[in-house]
């Protein structure tokens, strides 16, 4: 074999995959894969929906790029669908999450400055994952990941995820502007915070005029069964951020602003060249609609209910199950021990899943997912489970 010309940023897994239908994705032998993972929570759509390649290619025998120096229609549109499912008022549109949240990094700290503080500091959360540029480096809480980078980027405050005390507790440093949160932690382990944090967090934000940010790069755009993830508590953000599933699989990231958020970037402030294209945007306009028009909410919260009550009983009294949890088709069982071999052991059962954390089994499939396809997942992932743990 001749030496790979791809730089090995990934451990990458031995298959490729040339075709997609729905929930599955097929091999160049034509092998079919049940896909519960959906490239991380981005082809929420599955592969090859009908309303979003049309929308696709449409839009790119149309028009695909003019640029930020003119007006597009279709960013507008966008804007306007996606400030009325999140009731905010305004949106930045760029390629990714780390891009979403190096702009609302970039917003809280000029909220700062604008109020007098000089070096704006940000409270992050333990266990927490922003994306892989500097800023938002900086503020995942992973200390592997940034290992060899230094110096990171300064102005953020860390404490333990899903203990709104010690949030509180950051009221002593009149440097702090903001905090920046993911509703649920994803690359974290699926760790969803107790009731009512996201609603104290606001409590908290609102007596210290500080900035509630969402990161909602992968809870967003239908995954939890709502809209954004933090709509299933009264607790309304100032700044979130979106990414992963809004294209359907077209890169296409987000920063929506509320309240004192909204006048903040003028022009100048900020930009991007490639972000809010025409197509990027009829992608993400296509998904919305089909969203609506599928009652993939409705789809997402059942058929995640589904799965995690399954896999309960099916694992029921299994030794080395801590905790099987998650909202809507965000899913995650956490085992005892590291579990990183059950990625291939389901592979080879055909299906997609993916271990993050080291420990924490997790299940992202399309919004778009049956029972009866879940069916299939929930056997092959109980099954390689039980074995797994039996096998000691
Ligand atoms: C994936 C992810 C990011 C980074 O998104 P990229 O598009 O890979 O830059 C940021 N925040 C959260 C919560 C994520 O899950």
């Amino acid at each position: 074999m001749t030496r790979s010309h791809l730089i090995p940023t990934y451990n990458r897994q031995p298959v490729s995959f040339i075709r997609g239908d729905g929930v599955w994705l097929f091999d160049k032998t034509g092998d079919r894969y049940l896909d519960a993972l959906a490239g991380i929570a981005v082809s929420s759509l599955g592969h090859g929906h009908p309303a979003l390649t049309a929308a696709i290619a449409n839009q790119s025998r149309r028009l695909i790029h003019t640029s930020n120096l003119y007006e597009i229609p279709r960013q507008e549109a966008l804007a306007t669908t996606l400030c009325g499912h999140a009731e905010m008022a305004a949106a930045f549109f760029c390629n990714s999450g780390t891009e979403a949240n190096e702009a609302a990094i970039k917003l809280a700290r000029l909220y700062g400055h604008r109020r007098g503080v000089e070096t704006p500091r940000i409270a992050v959360m333990e266990g927490a994952f922003h994306g892989r540029t500097l800023a938002a480096l900086s503020a995942t809480g992973n200390a592997r990941a940034q290992e060899g980078f230094g110096p990171m980027p300064e102005g953020f405050v860390r404490v333990p995820y899903g203990d709104s005390e010690a949030v509180a507790a950051l009221a002593d440093d009149p440097a702090i502007c903001a905090v920046l949160v993911e509703p649920i932690q994803g690359e974290g382990g699926v760790r969803v915070p107790p009731d009512g944090y996201l609603s104290e967090l606001r409590a908290i934000c609102d007596a210290n005029d500080w900035l509630l940010m969402y990161d909602e790069v992968q809870t967003g755009v239908g995954r939890t069964g709502a809209w954004f993830a933090h709509q299933h508590e009264d607790a309304p953000p100032d700044v979130m951020t979106l990414a992963k599933g809004l294209g359907g699989g077209m890169p296409v990231g987000a920063m929506l602003v509320d309240g004192p958020a909204t006048d903040l970037l003028a022009p100048g402030n900020h930009g991007t060249t490639f972000g809010g294209n025409p197509l990027a945007c009829a992608a993400a306009l296509s998904v919305l609609e089909t969203i609506s028009a599928d009652k993939l909410l409705a789809n997402a919260t059942e058929v995640g209910e589904y799965i995690r009550d399954s896999l309960r009983r099916r694992l029921d009294g299994v030794e080395g199950v801590r905790d099987i949890r998650g909202r809507g088709l965000m899913i995650g069982i956490e085992l005892d021990r590291p579990c990183g071999e059950l990625v291939a052991a389901a592979r080879d059962r055909r299906v997609l899943i993916n271990v993050t954390a080291e420990r924490v089994i997790r299940l992202l499939p399309p919004l778009i997912m049956t029972a009866g396809q879940a069916d299939t997942v929930i056997e092959a992932v109980g099954d390689l489970t039980a074995d797994f743990l039996a096998a000691g």
